[in-house]
């Protein structure tokens, strides 16, 4: 498959596209994903250091005082629901898995606040297995840029993308797109006038 615009402006902006969660194994990987949702993964990497080193298994997580866990990870917001999602996760994880988070979709659904979203970003960052996680970065820029229509939903727009891009660069375009997201193609005032896709955007009238 041939590299469309898009994707030669990604790879000008972004040619080594990495994540920005800090994680040292699966489980804090997965962690730090999950309490991303309706977060930045600046806030996360605040409180996930402080985390994993108080409780520096998870065993420990697992059996930590919930509002421990709660006042640790306060900044990330909605932290009462995800204090209770990284101790269920670990107690899962310890008690199931024996201690590795399972490489399987299907084992992934039935952990609480593990999504589809969660497990594309995780399986393709840790395993380096092929998905494109949709987040909220790769929606607005998916529909800006036209690689979407304006009222897909997630999974929708997942599948064109998978279309439109060649199935060994899904996690690399996934990662490119968060960061231009989050670093051009902002949800307000996005750098439209230094962007090399205007021509392309749906949204240019609006931002220049
Ligand atoms: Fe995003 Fe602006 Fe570029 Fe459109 S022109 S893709 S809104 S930065």
């Amino acid at each position: 498959m041939m590299k469309n615009r898009i994707e030669e402006y990604l790879d000008d902006l972004f040619p080594e596209p990495k994540c920005e969660l800090i994680y040292h194994n699966d489980y804090e990987l997965l962690i730090a994903i999950v309490l991303s949702a309706q977060s930045t993964d600046k806030r996360v990497n605040q409180v996930t250091p402080i985390l994993f080193s108080k409780y520096s298994s998870l065993k420990e997580l697992s059996e930590a005082p919930i509002e421990d866990l709660e006042n640790i990870i306060r900044p990330v917001g909605s932290f009462r629901k995800k204090a209770s999602f990284v101790k269920e996760i670990s107690s899962i994880v310890v008690s199931q898995y024996q201690g590795i988070v399972p490489r399987n979709r299907e084992a992934l659904m039935e952990f609480p606040g593990v999504g589809r979203k969660t497990i594309n970003v995780f399986l393709s960052e840790y395993y380096g297995e092929t998905a494109i996680a949709v987040d909220t970065h790769v929606e607005r820029v998916s529909k800006r840029l036209g690689l979407a229509s304006k009222n897909d939903d997630v999974l929708t727009i997942e599948k064109k993308l998978m279309k439109k891009f060649s199935k060994e660069v899904w996690g690399k375009r996934h990662l490119q797109m968060v960061l231009f997201g989050r670093y051009y193609c902002k949800a307000v005032s996005p750098e439209c006038k230094n962007c090399a896709l205007l021509e392309l955007c749906r949204e240019k009238k609006k931002n220049i």
